[in-house]
């Protein structure tokens, strides 16, 4: 077990991005930082960054669509750390397409990573968190909000883990576990890449949709492009989330996602959904 008393944070999807970011800023305020990836030979940047810092991580592996090996990580933490504080979903993959082309069985393939990934971290996550009076933050999208063309199941599954987390805050509050979502908007991470999107073959694929998708891609790309957050910039709502005395349930990460959402939100904070459905539980 660790000697240090220090609060544990475990960050799902550290290899790069807005996860790398929090689990180098969790670690400067002070928290033991579990920066968790699904391949550790792609450990090279989050390690580089925490030299840079002048931080110590405990890096481990842990891929959120294998139940095994996120039982493995977090069974590890309490081994070797005795408790653990929090637990941020960040993992995520981007996806671009439309049903209209693709199968029933793409869309699953999204919400496993995107949706259930949260959930199996969550479920083996919650009984620690509950020892600890702990807090349980999941990035999730303004396309958790918003839906947007040509990603329906990627918003889907952000809008499933803001669903899911919703509903589970107000039983979750009362077990001693705060419960927050943060959604970014653009931030110039690997996740445009990471998609791996050729677009001559998504353009040629996209049949009698082509030219909306072309319309949809060229705009995305000035987005990311332009009005891009840095992961750091994304990470710190992160890290609000994780140290603030009473955090919010939702968060956004910049003024651009706060407008953004506003166009869905009644109740851009969360406060008075989880007033209302709090007080069901006498
Ligand atoms: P990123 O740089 O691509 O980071 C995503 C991370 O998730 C990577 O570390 C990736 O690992 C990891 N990951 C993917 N599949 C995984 C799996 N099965 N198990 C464990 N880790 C997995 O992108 P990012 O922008 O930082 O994304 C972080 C979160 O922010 C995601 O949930 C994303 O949906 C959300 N978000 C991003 C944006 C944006 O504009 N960038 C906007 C809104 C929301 P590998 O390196 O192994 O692939």
């Amino acid at each position: 077990m660790s000697s240090n008393s220090a609060k544990v944070v475990l960050i799902t999807g550290t290899s790069s991005g807005i996860g790398l970011e929090a689990a180098i800023a969790a670690a400067r305020a002070g928290w033991t930082t579990v920066a968790t990836l699904r391949d550790p030979k792609r450990a090279d940047a989050l390690r580089d960054a925490a030299d840079r810092a002048g931080v110590t991580l405990d890096i481990r592996r842990l891929d959120v669509t294998e139940p095994a090996s996120v039982a493995a990580a977090i069974e590890g933490v309490i081994a070797d750390h005795g408790r653990l504080d929090a637990l941020v979903n960040n993992a995520g993959a981007g996806h671009v397409g439309t049903i209209v082309n693709e199968t029933v069985d793409d869309v699953r393939d999204v919400m496993e990573v995107n949706f259930f990934g949260v959930v199996e971290a969550t479920k083996a996550a919650l009984p620690h968190l509950r020892a600890s009076g702990g807090r349980l933050i999941s990035v999730t999208s303004i396309g958790g909000v918003v839906g947007q063309p040509f990603n329906e199941a990627y918003c889907a599954a952000k809008f499933a883990v803001e669903g899911f987390m919703e509903a589970l805050a107000p039983v979750a509050a009362r077990l001693g576990v705060a419960v927050s979502v943060v959604e970014p908007g653009a931030v110039a991470t690997e996740f445009v890449n990471n998609i791996g999107i050729d677009p001559e073959r998504l353009f040629a694929e996209a049949g009698d949709c082509a030219p909306l998708l072309e319309s949809y891609v060229t705009r995305t790309m000035e987005q990311f492009s332009g009005a891009a957050q840095t992961p750091a910039q994304a990470a710190a709502t992160v890290i609000e989330a994780l140290t603030s005395e009473q955090p919010a349930f939702r968060l956004q990460t910049s003024d651009a996602a706060r407008a953004f959402t506003a166009m869905k939100l009644a109740d851009q904070d969360g406060s008075a959904v989880l007033g209302l459905t709090g007080a069901w539980l006498g």
